[in-house]
């Protein structure tokens, strides 16, 4: 029977609607009449890219059936069409449908779709490469996520999310979801969910904010637990379920080993450097300081927000080694000046000491510089000496990997919670990843 990877992307807006839901939908209709391969994919791309509208996700299906390509095109196309935001101006849909295995380059593609910003040329010249089937609505912008989606495999490192869809009618309304529950659920199921909870301000994590059909979404490591959440959880308005396999939590964009000097707008990128100035607090408690390696320099910013990344980057100085971890954003009216807006930073060296001019024997004061390597003199006595004289720091800042608070990570950003727990291979076996809410094969 042959295999088909049907990927898609672009049908939300701010507004309404959410990808993950259309992909809950076409899940519906072709569990009938397919065998999945692989738990529906959840694949979140370069979170930099300014025209996505949220957390830049995209999905992909892995089938076997023997519909054909026309019939799997258009049952696709109709469910899109029926449920993407219309309204908005913004989303151009993208499907594509792959039949057979993955090629390289189509991975590739979806590697470089995690960290750069990939045009609808190159899409489109690839998918014709391929013989990959598509359709798009409006612009086709959508094309890129959906290629994308079908070239990230998950073959290491994956996560799940067990998304719980709201009945139409409740869109636009309050979520019930009971925040007891929700505590009782993450201590229940901790280390192997994460994200559910803020602890600092105590706020719920698995409940989305707009009228889209998402009603919770448990991230976790396994099918299993994730099911098991969903028993422990107390809602209402539910109306199915689905267990996405996803490259959410893994640091997956966090690949782009990248020079100074080969840095471009909207790409996420790896930097090491040293510090080379103090660093600045601006008004609204952001930190700013200045990185440089072999190549240049650049500004690394951490935000108010960003929590402890913030308040380790103020206490950093001139000389430590770090590790910056972000998204390349152009200054608006400079699209060359650029600024690496942090969303982790590892801390690697820091000084222990710093040369200062040395004291003057006899008064105990300190001398002052008589030049660029000229020396130094005590103001009082006169007294001279040829070289400054290390002095040690008791330094407050450590060494180590700086995250922001959960209620502000990206949706790739691997918590600390799951470091060790990298996963080497590829999907477990996949059963039992969709079910409606109050038929007996919910979970
Ligand atoms: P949601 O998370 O709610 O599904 P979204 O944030 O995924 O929404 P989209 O509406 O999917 O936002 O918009 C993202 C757009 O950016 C899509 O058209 C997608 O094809 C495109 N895109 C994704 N990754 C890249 C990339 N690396 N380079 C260029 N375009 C990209």
């Amino acid at each position: 029977m042959p295999i088909y990877h049907l990927g898609i992307d672009d049908t939300d807006s701010l507004k309404r609607g959410c990808t993950t839901y259309v992909g809950a939908l076409l899940v519906e209709r072709l569990l009938p009449q397919a065998t999945f391969l692989d738990f529906p994919n959840l694949i979140r791309l370069n979170p930099n890219i300014p025209w996505k509208s949220r957390g830049n996700a995209a999905i992909c299906l892995r089938i076997s059936t023997p519909m054909d390509c026309d019939y799997l095109l258009e049952l696709a196309e109709e469910v899109v069409e029926e449920n993407r935001d219309r309204q908005d101006e913004k989303n151009q849909p993208g499907i594509a449908l792959l039949e057979g295995g993955v090629p390289k380059s189509l991975k590739l593609f979806g590697r470089r779709a995690l960290y750069d910003v990939l045009s609808v040329e190159d899409a489109t010249s690839l998918a014709r490469e391929l013989g990959i089937y598509y359709r798009t609505i409006k612009g086709g912008r959508g094309l890129v996520g959906a290629l994308a989606a079908i070239g990230n495999t998950l073959e290491g490192d994956h996560t799940y999310e067990l998304i719980v869809y709201r009945k139409k009618e409740t869109w636009d309304g309050q979520r019930q979801v009971d925040r007891e529950s929700v505590v009782e659920m993450d201590q229940g199921t901790y280390p192997y969910t994460f994200n559910n909870l803020d602890y600092e301000t105590g706020r719920v994590l698995i409940t989305p904010h707009g009228s889209d059909p998402i009603l919770f979404g448990v991230r976790g490591e396994y099918p299993s637990v994730l099911r098991q959440a969903l028993k422990m959880l107390k809602f209402s308005g539910g109306e199915m379920w689905v267990i996405y396999r996803s490259n959410q939590g893994t640091d997956a964009h966090l690949i782009n080993n990248s020079a100074v000097a080969e840095l471009r707008p909207y790409q996420a990128a790896v930097l090491e450097g040293k510090l080379m100035g103090t660093p600045k607090v601006i008004r609204g408690g952001h930190a700013i300081a200045e990185l440089g390696d072999a190549t240049g320099r650049i500004d690394i910013a951490a935000y108010e927000k960003s929590g402890e990344i913030q308040k380790v980057l103020r206490e950093l100085l001139p000389g430590d080694r770090v590790r910056a971890y972000g998204g390349v954003i152009p200054h608006e009216g400079q699209p060359t000046r650029l600024t690496l807006n942090l969303e982790k930073l590892e801390v690697l060296e820091l000084i222990t000491a710093v040369a200062r001019s040395p004291l003057c024997g006899k008064c105990k004061v300190r001398m002052k510089a008589k030049g660029r390597n000229k020396g130094y003199k005590c103001e009082k006595c006169g007294l001279e000496a040829k070289y400054s004289i290390m002095e040690s720091l008791d330094r407050k800042a450590k060494k180590g990997v700086f995250l922001p608070p959960s209620r502000s990570v990206r949706h790739l950003t691997k918590p600390l919670q799951r470091y060790g727990m990298e996963k080497s291979w590829g999907s477990d076996s996949v059963h039992s990843f969709f079910g409606f809410i109050d038929a007996k094969d919910s979970p």
